[in-house]
């Protein structure tokens, strides 16, 4: 029989009074990262303190002084919006009128599990790298709105990924810090005894054991494995310890504990799920569980496999060969043997199940063993799907390659997350609140177009000043630790011009992305950011992996030229790129910028931020932006063209970039009178942009494809 589980929601702060009593279940429950308003409820209470404790209520609540409390308790404005965000919050939290209800309600007694490595849910909680994190944290909000039974599974890493510093030469420095999980929204299941809720995986000579923590996000559970417990040597306590550790035993320790481990939990917690999603390969091993499972009670690992794939999905997301989770076969052999003696199969049968001829020799391919243990497969952009399509194609040898069993469903973003308060607020004087109910709709965006010019220019303005107070305020900060180079407090944004052109380029800094293209033309490039009239200032932000020593020397590339009396402190580059920095950045730049090598951009997301925001993308036809760009709504890097060799295709994307910068954006800018004015070139693109692409490119969108194209099919067994 099923344990009884427990969740005691711990108390930030004993002495919190009672008439605001529930500001403590709100910080265990992250719709309030979303809901403006029950932000400010927090915030109120001390901003300055709410930006040192880097917008972590449990932190606030722990610190805010008792007097200050005592005096929101009693204060009438205080209560009456805290009474309204309460009142909100439950009627969220209790709506059975929900979308997935409404559309779909012969269903609600089936549930889906979302495995992922990472979660990007928020700035205080480092449970993420870069964009696969931010779109599974984004789903897992967009879920909640909608109301789907979609349970979640994934890690708490008590070190996260890493903390970026720059060195005075620009290269890239990593620091660790260490997580308190006390200070997290994460609530500890216990059984009634008060022990912890366990669960267990075989590794090679030991059983590891991980605690299940759970994260609240708004209607949906987030389970979160942690093996830093005393039931483990020491060695294994650090298998949760960090993010895409570059060591493979680590690697594979992890993948087996998400994937296995994954289907465990959702055992030991009494959740059967009819739909079992794979966020990338790394949680496939998900799929050998479930066979296992079944081969124990008497099927042959075939008949099992055949079930499994009917109700698995799998999403892969890269595009690159290179780029694929893969594991050489001795350690296959060292960690699995037990494994295929359980399925029933010899060492060959189980090496075939994701055997990859490789340069480096035989491999164990993740996305293989996803592939073919699901039938409910896509990539995350239309040219994504051909991409990959064509990348697996020979596991599909009989077929024709557009009958590869890999759809596609482009990624998106969640609006509440993402778009400015502001923003939010035209949006609700100018279009109604529908957007609000259906942000996929696009008949809810028509109305863009009856916004005053000069009240979203002002807007947009108000946007951009906040990204410069922010740029300023944490340049300040570095310099009053008095451990950097004053050439380092330029590099960090002092001399930017609030009123200048301002382009956006953040994101993390491997090889394809091509960080360094804008530098091709030095000169010319020099001329454009220093023009007298009409400069033009660029904004990076961005990690390149630890053990990524190209990516690295792109991220120096940058800085030197960034340190360059030349580029006028107009260049910039914001240390440690993470969810506040996007945020600032989407809301406040006038144009962002993406120079992927195409193909291998996926899909790409941060683009979509920028683009409800009233931004303007400057970005390569690759990914998302394929599909987004309609000749007015942004511009285009280069064309669709394939080219014979990297240089060339440089060479051609940075000529297209500097010629459309010279001939279409910047001129199109600078329309205008005085910067508080409106220019009549700009603002019928950004009104397009934000009209065309918000519905388009929002996880409303993304949810309910997956609903309808994967979720409902693989829980009917299709
Ligand atoms: C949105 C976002 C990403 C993803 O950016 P892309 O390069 O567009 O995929 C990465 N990191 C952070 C912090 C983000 O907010």
């Amino acid at each position: 029989m099923q344990k009884k589980i427990y969740e005691r929601v711990p108390a930030a702060n004993p002495e919190l009074p009672e008439r605001i009593g529930r500001l403590n279940e709100l910080a265990y429950n992250l719709w309030w990262a979303w809901n403006p308003d029950a932000l400010y409820l927090y915030r109120k209470l001390n901003k300055t303190l709410w930006d040192h404790v880097q917008h972590n209520p449990i932190i606030m609540l722990q610190e805010v002084p008792l007097a200050t409390l005592k005096k929101a308790a009693e204060d009438p404005e205080y209560l009456s919006s805290y009474d309204k965000v309460m009142a909100d919050f439950d009627a969220y939290m209790n709506d059975k009128n929900t979308w997935y209800n409404r559309n779909y309600p012969n269903h609600s007694d089936k549930s889906i599990a979302y495995l992922s490595f990472e979660f990007g849910l928020h700035e205080s909680i480092p449970a993420y790298a870069g964009g696969l994190g931010i779109l599974a944290g984004d789903h897992l909000k967009e879920s909640s709105d909608m109301g789907l039974p979609l349970n979640a599974i994934g890690f708490i890493y008590n070190q996260g990924y890493f903390v970026q510093k720059i060195s005075e030469d620009g290269w890239q420095e990593t620091s660790n810090f260490y997580l308190d999980f006390h200070k997290l929204p994460i609530i500890p299941l216990q059984y009634e005894d008060g022990s912890k809720v366990l669960v267990s995986v075989s590794l090679p000579g030991r059983v590891i054991y991980a605690q299940i923590w759970k994260m609240q996000v708004g209607r949906i559970s987030l389970y979160l494995l942690d093996t830093t417990i005393p039931e483990n040597s020491s060695y294994d306590q650090q298998l949760t310890a960090k993010l895409y550790t570059a060591d493979l035993e680590t690697r594979i320790s992890q993948e087996i504990l998400l994937g296995i481990g994954g289907v465990r939990a959702m055992r030991t917690l009494g959740i059967a799920p009819a739909v079992w999603h794979m966020n990338e390969g790394h949680a496939a091993f998900l799929a050998l569980e479930r066979c296992r499972e079944m081969v124990e009670e008497g099927k042959t690992f075939e008949e099992a496999a055949a079930i499994v794939r009917k109700s698995d999905v799998f999403t892969t997301h890269t595009p690159v060969p290179a780029g694929n989770d893969k594991f050489p076969i001795w350690l296959i052999e060292k960690y699995f043997a037990p494994m295929w003696q359980k399925l029933g199969m010899n060492r060959d049968q189980f090496i075939d199940l994701a055997k990859e001829n490789t340069e480096w020799g035989e491999q164990f391919t993740m996305p293989i063993l996803a592939l073919k243990l699901s039938e409910h497969n896509n990539g995350v952009s239309a040219l994504h799907g051909v991409v990959s399509r064509n990348m697996w194609h020979f596991l599909w040898p009989e077929r024709k390659v557009e009958d590869v069993p890999i759809t596609s469903i482009t990624n998106g973003v969640h609006s509440f997350s993402w778009l400015s308060r502001r923003m939010g607020l035209v949006f609700d004087e100018y279009l109604g609140t529908d957007w609000r109910m259906d942000p996929d709709d696009p008949k809810n965006w028509e109305k863009i177009d009856e916004i005053p010019d000069q009240v979203l220019w002002d807007v947009r303005r108000h946007q951009k000043r906040m990204l410069n107070n922010y740029i300023t305020r944490a340049a300040r900060k570095a310099w009053l630790t008095g451990s950097v180079h004053p050439v380092q407090i330029i590099a960090g944004g002092v001399l930017l011009e609030p009123d200048a052109l301002t382009i956006g380029f953040a994101r993390r800094f491997p090889t394809y992305k091509r960080g360094y293209l804008i530098l091709r033309d030095y000169e010319r490039l020099i001329r454009l950011l220093n023009d007298i009239d009409r400069p033009v200032q660029i904004i990076f932000s961005g990690k390149a992996h630890p053990a990524d020593e190209p990516g690295k020397l792109i991220v120096q590339q940058l800085y030197r030229a960034i340190k360059d009396h030349r580029t006028g402190g107009r260049m910039v580059f914001l240390e440690d790129y993470n969810m506040d920095i996007a945020r600032h950045l989407v809301q406040g730049v006038d144009v962002w910028m993406n120079t992927p090598r195409r193909p291998n951009e996926a899909s790409g997301t941060s683009g979509m931020k920028a683009a409800m925001n009233g931004a303007l993308n400057f970005s390569v036809l690759d990914g998302w932006w394929a599909e987004g760009y309609n000749g007015m709504n942004g511009w285009a890097i280069g064309t669709e063209q394939e080219y014979s060799s990297n240089e060339a295709q440089d060479d051609a994307d940075a000529l297209s970039l500097y010629e459309t910068l010279e001939n279409e954006i910047i001129p199109k800018y600078y329309n205008r009178t005085d910067p508080a004015a409106p220019s009549a070139d700009w603002m019928p693109m950004m009104k397009n942009a934000i009209k065309t692409l918000s519905p388009m490119f929002s996880t409303r969108r993304m949810v309910s494809e997956y609903v309808r194209k994967m979720y409902l099919p693989a829980m009917e067994n299709k």
